[in-house]
């Protein structure tokens, strides 16, 4: 890689304004997560053959490129051993030791640090300011200390806390809503898990979320909570296959948009499917409750595939790999949600990034965004011009928005939502 190349983005000249704005055709970006076939790769190969129209640099960025599988390794491969010329590769990943060898000897590695507490206290006290939101600098530390160097997650957390009629940013609302969650309630639902109580691990999830606890403080808890019943248990491979669950839990919450369905489906798999111990036989399983539970995941699984977002005209070819929903996780995952809302975000809009998590996005007539966090709405409301834009450049959609804010309190809003069309919602101009 020749030295020119880096070095800070002037963000002045043509370059830069039609990167920043999304308009450079020159720079693709592309998430291997979704796209990690042989095929999606072919198809980079074939573009590389052509020449970039307004740059001087293709630039192509595969990020999560660790999810390729080892066919579209190969295929990678062979471009990267004899590159085009004016052609450059950006890998990225968090797993480099997934990469093959013959490919990691061929890149030039830079590593990106956890951003600094007070960098992230800065972006916070930024968006603060911006949407004239009065702020305890006590709460944006703690805020930027829970976040462990993530930017997205810090303004999801300060998203969470300014939710509903909070007008201020107080320390002890934070402590409040992101705090932990403490032992009695951890070892309440522990006992639900070991005992298989299905009704009981509903209520303590469902008592957390109403309370607005952070459901994945929750399952960290639970772990830890196994963690100590593992030195004592006498039959140890039990515990460590509720861990091993638990663990798989906290990875797919991350991206989810009802984390709170995914809690207890995932909990009750978990109490179900616990190996036999000898000293504790299988409680009773109520199959009529767990019917009704797989009736509602599969209400939610068709909701989603039914409301697929088409993706951009250049991307057609890929479309496939994400239509199948196979398990309850990546129904949360719900992945063309994420990918819109990393477009948004890609495109410096973090606060509308932030807006949206939790959102549900019902693509028809006109593209309905529906939230259940006033302050998102209305920070969506003031930027549909914007959303339409990143629609319209980035799909191919021409639909009016329509942000719509969903009133239903109290028992899991969002599970009503997604079994019911005609839920009440007031529309925010
Ligand atoms: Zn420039």
């Amino acid at each position: 890689m020749k030295a020119q190349l880096i070095g800070e983005p002037c963000n002045k000249c043509a370059s830069c304004l039609s990167i920043l704005s999304g308009e450079n055709t020159d720079v693709v970006e592309m998430d291997a997560a979704s796209n990690n076939s042989v095929e999606n790769i072919r198809q980079i190969r074939n573009e590389v053959m052509y020449a970039s129209t307004t740059s001087k640099y293709k630039v192509y960025i595969i990020d999560e490129v660790h999810m390729l599988t080892t066919s579209a390794f190969n295929a990678l491969l062979k471009t990267l051993e004899e590159p085009p010329e004016n052609v450059v590769f950006i890998l990225a990943t968090t797993e480099q030791h997934k990469i093959p060898v013959t490919i990691l000897s061929r890149c030039l590695r830079f590593d990106f640090l956890r951003i600094s507490q007070e960098n992230i206290m800065k972006r916070l006290e930024y968006v603060l300011k911006e949407e004239n939101i009065e702020y305890e600098e006590e709460a944006v530390k703690y805020i930027a200390k829970l976040a462990e160097g993530a930017l997205r997650d810090s303004l999801s957390i300060l998203d969470r806390c300014l939710s509903e009629e909070n007008k201020v940013l107080r320390l002890e609302k934070v402590k409040e809503i992101v705090g932990g969650i403490g032992g009695e309630i951890i070892e309440e639902l522990s006992e639900a898990i070991l005992s298989s109580d299905y009704d009981k691990i509903i209520s303590v999830v469902q008592q957390m979320e109403n309370k607005g606890k952070d459901l994945r403080q929750l399952v960290y808890e639970l772990t830890e909570n196994f963690l100590e019943k593992m030195i004592k248990a006498e039959d140890k491979t039990m515990v460590a296959g509720i861990i091993d669950e638990l663990g798989k839990l906290d990875s797919d919450i991350k991206g989810s948009i009802n984390p709170s369905v995914l809690v207890k489906a995932s909990l009750i798999k978990v109490a179900q499917n616990k190996p036999v111990s000898s000293s504790n036989s299988l409680g009773s399983v109520d199959a009529e409750k767990i019917n009704a539970l797989e009736e509602d995941i599969k209400k939610i699984k068709n909701y989603l595939n039914t409301h697929q977002m088409p993706r951009s005209g250049q991307n057609a070819g890929m479309q496939q790999v994400n239509t199948k929903v196979q398990s309850v996780s990546k129904v949360a995952g719900y992945k063309d949600a994420e990918e819109f809302k990393q477009r948004i975000a890609a495109k410096g809009k973090l606060k509308l990034f932030s807006a949206m998590s939790g959102a549900i996005i019902k693509n028809e007539e006109e593209f309905v965004i529906i939230t259940t966090n006033e302050f998102a709405a209305k920070m969506l409301a003031a930027s549909k011009a914007e959303i339409a834009e990143v629609l319209k450049s980035e799909y191919s959609i021409d639909k009016p928005v329509v942000i719509k804010y969903n009133k239903v309190s109290g028992m899991s809003k969002m599970e009503k939502l997604l079994k019911d069309s005609n839920t009440e919602y007031t529309e925010i101009e």
